[in-house]
């Protein structure tokens, strides 16, 4: 997958990009990433990309000349979805993640700032991704849970050493509590169950602690999870 992010703080996207699993699909060439950065595309002669909102307010607004032209510059293959960050989208979750990691291409677009003059928006025909109900002071941190959730569903991305099938949501549900060694710590011990070799009682006893975790923490999951099952 290529992934191209228009950002104004190229080095935030280069930093998390050299370090695990984003870093190894990058070396077995599953993965591609490029940074543009639109002050490099900016027609002014101090390289500014922002300005003070019409109609007056606090902050700097994005302007859309350097980020349409940066946009523009973008080599654009066929499957590819472009993607805008911004708290007012549409909620990032796990199905949108696997949506994406269907594409050949993801082009994500970064705000900072106030966040984008709204043209920017209408022009760019991207669709627009929050990723919750918080606001962030720029589009990098989004770009890249959307980065690192997406391409944990690109075969050969996890290998062996993890699988996506059992996490959260997978099937509507949250987790069931996992364990390793020491068998005691602090008192708390592992449950039994989970040392009996016992196959199948480990699965009910899994899909039970699924079930009574996703009630507790999440109502809303469950609900969701009664009404498709
Ligand atoms: N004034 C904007 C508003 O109220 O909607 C918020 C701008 S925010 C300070 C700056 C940039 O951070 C946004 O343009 C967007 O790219 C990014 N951002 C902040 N929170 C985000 C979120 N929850 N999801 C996605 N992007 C976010």
């Amino acid at each position: 997958m290529q992934v191209d992010i228009l950002t104004l703080f190229p080095e935030m996207i280069q930093n998390a990009c050299s370090h695990s699993i984003i870093s190894r699909a990058i070396s077995d060439n599953l993965v591609s990433v490029n940074a543009i950065n639109p002050r490099d595309f900016t027609h002014s002669k101090h390289k500014k990309v922002d300005d003070t909102p019409y109609g007056g307010g606090a902050g700097m607004v994005l302007m859309c000349q350097p980020f349409l032209d940066a946009l523009a510059s973008v080599n654009r293959l066929d499957n590819s979805q472009t993607i805008i960050l911004t708290p007012q989208g549409e909620p990032f979750n796990n199905s949108m993640a696997k949506e994406f990691a269907k594409k050949d291409q993801l082009i994500m677009i970064c705000g900072h700032y106030e966040g984008f003059d709204e043209r920017i928006r209408t022009l760019s025909n991207a669709k627009e991704v929050s990723i919750g109900d918080f606001v962030l002071t720029g589009g990098e941190l989004p770009a890249l849970c959307i980065l690192d959730s997406t391409i944990r569903f690109i075969d050969g991305v996890l290998g062996k050493i993890a699988s996506a099938d059992y996490d959260s949501f997978e099937d509507g549900l949250l987790e069931y509590p996992q364990y390793t060694k020491p068998r005691e710590y602090c008192g708390l011990k592992v449950p039994d169950v989970l040392l009996n070799g016992n196959h199948a009682e480990i699965a009910a006893w899994r899909k039970e602690q699924q079930i009574l975790k996703t009630q507790k923490m999440r109502p809303d999951l469950w609900n969701k999870y009664t009404q498709n099952n």
